[in-house]
């Protein structure tokens, strides 16, 4: 690990025709002690990430600070540049479906590979930290871990890590990971590895939303609190929720979305929460909502392609005495 002090780096990926850099912030303190990786802008146009991960590495003191924190502050540049949601303007993949990644594979596999390559080999815990996307309005803001994939030990930790980054909803994700094919997002490519790893979910809209990069620059620093990296100590938080039984409902033809709700509200059973529009305007499917909860997510702009998430509904549930 690189000695004492607040390293700027720029990490090159290179394929064949093109090329790109990890921005890397490198923050070293005098005591040695676990190894932070944090992770934003694996999707370019989730911004809250990006500029809270950025102020964190600016306002991180070294001389403070036990063991190592490494911050990407755009694992997309592409993307960033290019202003695309979901996908790389240079080879059109979702670089968040193609973990571990692959050598000599297009540039966002190759940026894949370097992340878990070069820098999950030397993480003690990884934080993914998301948003809804350019065109994706989310709500609450939350953390995620793998409660059924990786060893006991992992999923204990990673639980404690999504429960210590202070937001007041948690994700449980169900999936297991039996097959290293799955392990193709960020978080569970390191959990694949052995690293407890959390997704981390704020903002969107393609905004950079001051509340989210508040919450998320405080869960940065209750992180370090929790990994024993800060002498600060932090309350714990209280009133956490389990958000579970997140269903989707995805637009059956391409067309325009025309959104009646926004994430955040609470919805019943078959309420009208939007409708596609074919080219012409002609409603061609109504949208309405699988169960009664909480509608977490829906497209915040009209552009739709057969296939794609519209909204997203979930429950929630009390949290109260099973904290780790
Ligand atoms: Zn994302």
């Amino acid at each position: 690990m690189a000695e004492s002090g607040k390293h700027h780096i720029a990490i090159p990926v290179e394929s064949t025709d093109q090329h790109t850099i990890l921005p890397v912030t490198v923050v070293t303190g005098l005591q040695p002690g676990p190894v932070l990786l944090v992770i934003a802008g694996i999707h370019g146009s989730e911004y809250a990430p990006i500029v809270a991960g950025q102020r964190f590495g600016m306002a991180l003191d070294f001389r403070t600070l036990t063991g190592t924190v490494m911050i990407v502050h755009m694992a997309n540049l592409p993307a960033y540049l290019g202003r695309t949601v979901y996908t790389s303007p240079v080879d059109g993949l979702n670089l968040n479906r193609e973990f571990p990644g692959n050598a000599q594979g297009s540039l966002s596999q190759r940026i894949a590979y370097t992340l878990t390559n070069k820098l999950y080999p030397l993480a003690d815990a990884v934080l993914d930290v998301h948003s809804g996307d350019g065109n994706e309005d989310l709500r609450p803001y939350w953390t995620g871990y793998y409660a059924r994939a990786g060893s006991a030990d992992v999923i204990k930790r990673s639980k404690s890590l999504a429960f210590a980054f202070g937001m007041q909803h948690v994700v449980p994700f169900e999936w297991e990971l039996g097959k290293s094919a799955n392990a193709i997002w960020a978080g569970s490519a390191a959990v694949a590895m052995g690293i407890p790893s959390i997704d981390v979910e704020a903002g969107g809209s393609g905004v950079v939303d001051a509340q989210a990069v508040k919450l998320l620059t405080e869960g940065f620093n209750r992180t370090l609190s929790h990994l024993g990296m800060i002498r600060q100590r932090y309350p714990s938080p209280t009133g956490q929720r389990i958000i579970f039984d997140r269903q989707s409902v995805k637009s059956p033809l391409s067309g325009s979305w025309v959104s009646l709700k926004a994430a955040g509200e609470t919805v019943m059973a078959g309420e009208l929460l939007g409708y596609v529009t074919d080219w012409h305007g002609r409603t061609v499917f109504e949208a309405r909502s699988p169960k009664d909860g909480l509608l977490m997510l829906r497209l915040s702009a009209p552009p739709v392609s057969q296939g794609e998430t519209l909204v997203v509904v979930g429950s929630t549930k009390s949290h109260a005495g099973d904290a780790p």
